[in-house]
């Protein structure tokens, strides 16, 4: 709510309405962020499931149809999508709409979105770091964003008016909103979900290539950490697919860092460097008391999932 108590946003159009598209429509609901919302998603089965669960006041088959007259349009579809998007959002937008996102890489969302950006409108990329391993309408919950960042990467020349009626509609969601460039954006999400995704991905595909564990060994003796990284393995292809291709300069980055480490770690198993292992393991376990401490996960055994409903954000992480 804004300091006069009347919502940031008049009308919210949502441009896909899977996992993110839909919590940020269920959270619109259950705060009032937007006095009205609609949605477009490019599948038919998607808007009729969209319309069941009644998260919008409008589930629409065009694009035109759901930003007419919207004051914050949100694309929350696969980074990859947004360019074909551009063309007819040029058409569609009015002067002084703000264009933002969801998407979980930000420097590309420049370029694919400047040709829609005619007549004052507002390009202000923005990234809740908040998600899980689900997609589609039904895997969405309006709790998603409480106590995340949400993370906005104005240009430089943004109407600060405008980024700050963004950030007060993600703050109304129960985000803190956090503002950095679309660069260092990047860069930081390359290490803390870009990399791990992909070491997840690795990992699952190595185990499932090696001939002498059987399938029914992986799994049956998953529990020993293999499971974890199964879970965030599970995240929808089409999107990961998108993130890597997006962010490829910061992924390859910080993927040469972490080739150099492993490596380093190699030569301390090799060589028995017991001291250097458990310095190591000894600082990484402090990270994860500070992520705790931060708010940012629970010390729960299982990481607090086991035996917790979608509701209440089960799986959760933050690509
Ligand atoms: P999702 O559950 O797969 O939903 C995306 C929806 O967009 C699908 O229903 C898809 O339909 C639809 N769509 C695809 N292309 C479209 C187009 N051109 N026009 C209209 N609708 C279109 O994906 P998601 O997890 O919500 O991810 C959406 C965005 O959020 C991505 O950019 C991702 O990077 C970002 N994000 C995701 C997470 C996460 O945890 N998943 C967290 C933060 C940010 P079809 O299925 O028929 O293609």
């Amino acid at each position: 709510m804004t300091d006069t108590g009347s919502p940031p946003i008049q009308k919210l159009a949502v441009i896909g309405g899977g996992l993110i598209g839909s919590s940020v429509l269920r959270a619109v609901r259950d705060t009032g962020a937007a006095q009205s919302t609609s949605v477009f998603d490019a599948s038919a089965e998607v808007r009729g499931r969209l319309d069941e669960i009644g998260c919008s006041d409008q589930v629409v088959d065009t694009l035109s149809a759901a930003v007419a007259d919207a004051d914050l349009v949100i694309l929350a579809v696969p980074v990859g999508a947004f360019a074909s998007l551009a063309g007819p959002l040029a058409e569609a937008l009015r002067p002084g709409t703000i264009l933002s996102d969801v998407g979980s890489v930000k420097s590309s969302v420049f370029e694919m979105l400047a040709p829609a950006c005619q007549e004052n409108v507002h390009l202000i990329p923005a990234h809740p770091v908040a998600g899980t391993e689900k997609s589609g309408p039904d895997a969405g919950f309006g709790s998603l964003f409480q106590g995340r960042w949400c993370i906005l990467t104005p240009p430089d020349n943004a109407d600060p008016s405008a980024v700050d009626r963004l950030a007060a509609f993600w703050r109304a969601l129960g985000s803190d909103v956090e503002i950095m460039s679309a660069q260092h954006h990047d860069l930081v999400l390359a290490i803390t979900s870009h990399v791990p995704h992909l070491i997840a991905y690795n990992i699952v595909g190595t185990a499932s290539d090696l001939e002498k564990v059987t399938n029914s060994e992986v799994i049956k003796y998953s529990a020993g950490g293999f499971r974890d990284f199964t879970r965030i393995a599970a995240s929808d292809p089409v999107m990961w697919r998108d993130v890597f291709l997006h962010n490829r300069e910061a992924v390859l980055e910080m993927l040469g860092r972490f080739s150099e480490d492993l490596t380093a770690l190699q030569r301390a198993i090799r060589y028995g460097d017991g001291d250097g292992l458990e310095t190591l393991f000894t600082r990484t376990r402090a990270i994860r008391r500070q992520i705790i401490d931060a708010g940012q996960d629970s010390a729960e055994a299982d990481f607090g999932r086991a035996g917790r409903g979608e509701e209440e954000g089960e799986g959760e992480d933050f690509p």
